[in-house]
């Protein structure tokens, strides 16, 4: 695909086999230079210390700098945001676009990952790609997953929030609990992650189809097109891949749903990450521009969306729950024609 969407045009990084990349880094560090004393049993303060002696030329005045920028980055925040409300147009604000997460650090004692030797990728996911009067939206950041390397395609694939992946039918008593089981993902498991020519699919549901066929007989017969081949979601994992850091990849699924996918960050993991697999994949970060809020207060998020209403001059509303029962119900009764359907947002709390 690289004569398609030339990586020049990404400035995104050559190939790089994660695998062999971090066991020639994680061997680097093993070298620390003699003289150097950097064990376990230091303090993170007497770690820079013994660092700062060590480099010499360091002043008791950028030691203390020093010392201050590093604490800040070893404290042991669970969970911050780096918005703040606007009270006019949240939605459009900067300052509330992306929020992120930094998931607790795991007890010591509980720690099943390797320190320095385990690496970490942050997958960035976007949303598909929707026309909106005829032209196309941009591409918009969703959410980005931080995954182990010796996670699988199909670890990334179960923490991927789309709301395609619910099943939305008509509700008649907005007041009632709606049941959303089965969900479009139980009926329709089918899905892959297009890496480099290989399409890795999801097969591990027994109706699950293989999504590229269609796709690689097409191909077969394009010249321009490289030959495409087929993985193994379920058992290839992150440390089997060799990507490009900024390329966008594909992820699909629900038929046409359609999500591009970059990599975008990888490190080795110290103690300052989650240190305990079953920790992973995580949320890292998610972007609040995509939160839709009721089109008539225009503060609380939508619940639902009504479509065509006679009262209503858009053919899809969406309304919070207080703006709804106010507007479009009289003692529970509806006032006027419209139909009423669940709207669903990503919903980032369990992962
Ligand atoms: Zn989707
Ligand atoms: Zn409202």
């Amino acid at each position: 695909m690289d004569k398609l969407y030339k990586p020049v045009k990404y400035q995104c990084s050559d190939h790089i086999e994660l695998k062999t990349y971090f066991t020639k880094y994680s061997n680097l560090l093993k070298k620390v230079p003699p003289g150097l004393n950097l064990s376990e049993e230091l303090t993170p303060f007497e770690k820079h210390e013994a660092i700062m002696t060590y480099r010499e030329g360091f002043t008791p005045e950028k030691r203390e700098e020093l010392h201050s920028f590093l604490s800040i980055c070893e404290s042991d925040l669970t969970i911050y945001r780096v918005e703040t409300e606007s009270p006019k147009r949240p939605e459009r604000s900067k300052n509330t676009e992306r929020i992120f997460l930094r998931v607790a650090r795991t007890n010591k004692d509980s720690a099943t990952c390797k320190i320095k030797k385990e690496f970490a990728v942050a997958v960035r996911i976007y949303h598909p790609i929707t026309k909106k009067n005829g032209r196309k939206k941009r591409f918009q950041f969703s959410h980005e997953l931080v995954v182990l390397g010796s996670n699988t395609l199909a670890d990334l694939r179960d923490k991927i929030q789309c709301r395609s992946d619910f099943l939305c039918l008509e509700v008649k008593d907005p007041t009632l609990d709606i049941d959303y089981s089965p969900s479009s993902k139980d009926v329709y498991p089918s899905g892959f992650i297009f890496i480099d020519n290989v399409f890795y699919n999801d097969m591990r549901h027994k109706n699950a189809i293989d999504y590229s066929k269609v796709i690689r007989t097409w191909a077969a017969e394009e010249s321009t097109i490289a030959p495409l081949s087929t993985g193994n979601m379920a058992t290839t994992c992150i440390n089997d891949l060799s990507p490009r850091f900024g390329y966008p990849y594909v992820y699909q699924h629900q038929g046409d749903c359609e999500h591009l996918l970059t990599f975008s960050r990888s490190w080795l993991v110290t103690n300052s990450d989650p240190l305990n697999t079953k920790d992973y994949p995580h949320l890292s970060s998610f972007h609040l521009i995509s939160i839709k809020l009721c089109i008539l207060c225009y503060k609380k998020a939508a619940k639902w969306m009504c479509c065509d209403s006679n009262r209503l001059p858009h053919k899809e509303t969406p309304l919070c729950q207080e703006c709804l029962l106010e507007f479009l119900y009289v003692d529970g009764e509806k006032r006027g024609e419209f139909t009423l359907y669940p709207y669903i947002e990503e919903d980032y709390s369990n992962i």
